[in-house]
């Protein structure tokens, strides 16, 4: 197939050239992502094949259908960048990722956790300058602490069993309860999650239903100093709600590998520019806050997976018209 491959960045180049030898498609690399704006480079193309920051609303995808494309590749597990009810009308087929490596996230969560409590961050600004004072990098230790995961699919159940390890006690949602996840803790409700863990964890998907999960209202509910851990979706967290919380007290940590509008500034060198989100930039300024730019999934063997992944939904589709990876509009209330 002819495939347009939005958002690419040299290491997509990388990745998805090399499984690509498998599978011969032809495949055009775009740098910029797939909008409003840019949808007629891919005029011509059967498929397109996006990112996270691509926007596939109703708008994008009717002009997609319009110039012919069949399919849409995620290079991605979640899929709330695409409006899949108007896919579905459009006859537009939607493929993903459904795993490629829960370990790339699961670890970058628990090196979060780590990062907060023991002050890496600022520890490794104060040895560069000489400053060997240990003043302000008191922390605790993890065994024994209370740990609430919200989500306990793939991602969700490998933070549990690396936070086995460290001898925690593992609280956890989430409305399809996982045999894997009994074994290792407790399946709460939220209320009690929010009331008794020491750290919280999101890794349930952005639906409308988890929209602002993390909102003033659950916050007040947390223990006082509670840790707040996001690496699945930035709009999970109010942030404006977070940023008061973490100005009282209420909220002591909190790690963000995802932001509500970072489709502006992740994935991008910005550092000649100005920062204009306002409320970025406070969470910035915080000493007990820690932001990565959506670099969870970002190891070698999840770029391997994804690319092969990714290859092997397109040939499936090619020859067959579907493929085990579609998705379909009734996951949106999964
Ligand atoms: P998954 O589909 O295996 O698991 C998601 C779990 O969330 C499921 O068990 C589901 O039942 C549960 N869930 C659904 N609604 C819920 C709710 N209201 N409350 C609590 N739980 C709910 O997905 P996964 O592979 O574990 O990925 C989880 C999320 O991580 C993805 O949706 C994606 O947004 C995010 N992610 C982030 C990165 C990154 O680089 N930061 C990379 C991959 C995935």
């Amino acid at each position: 197939m002819r495939i347009a491959v939005f958002s690419s960045k040299p290491y997509d180049r990388e990745f998805l050239g090399q499984a690509n030898k498998q599978h011969n498609h032809e495949l055009v690399f775009y740098e910029p992502r797939l909008n409003r704006d840019t949808y007629t480079l891919a005029a011509g193309f059967e498929g397109v094949c996006v990112f996270v920051h691509d926007e596939l609303d109703a708008g994008v995808l009717i002009r997609l259908a319009n110039q012919g494309t069949k399919l849409i590749a995620l290079r991605s597990a979640g899929f709330n960048n695409v409006d899949l009810v108007a896919a579905e009308d459009l006859n537009l087929s939607v493929v993903r990722v459904p795993a490629y490596s829960p370990y790339a996230v699961a670890e970058h969560t628990v090196g979060l956790m780590l990062a907060l409590n023991r002050r890496f961050h600022r520890a490794y600004n104060r040895v560069r300058e000489g400053n060997f004072s240990l003043d302000g990098l008191l922390g605790f230790d993890l065994r024994g602490k209370t740990i609430g995961i919200i989500g306990t699919g793939k991602i969700g159940r490998v933070v549990m069993q690396i936070l086995k390890g460290f001898d925690c006690n593992l609280l956890a949602y989430d409305p399809y309860p996982h045999p894997e996840a009994e074994a290792l803790g407790t399946y709460v409700d939220l209320r009690q999650l929010f009331a008794e863990s020491d750290i919280i964890t999101l890794h349930c998907p952005l639906t409308p239903e988890t929209y602002h999960i993390i909102d003033a209202q659950s916050m007040a509910r947390m223990k006082e100093g509670v840790m707040l851990i996001n690496t699945s979706r930035g709009a999970l967290i109010d942030t404006n709600a977070a940023i008061e919380a973490i100005k009282d007290g209420q909220i002591g940590y909190l790690g963000l590998d995802v932001y509500e509008e970072e489709d502006d500034l992740f994935f991008e060198d910005l550092s000649n520019k100005v920062i204009k989100d306002d409320v970025f930039s406070r969470l910035l300024t915080f000493p007990n806050v820690l932001v990565t730019g959506h670099q969870a999934f970002f190891t070698e063997n999840a770029l391997q997976n994804i690319a092969e992944t990714t290859l092997q939904n397109i040939t499936e589709f090619a020859e067959t018209g579907t493929c085990k990876n579609l998705v379909t509009s009734d996951r949106i209330k999964k």
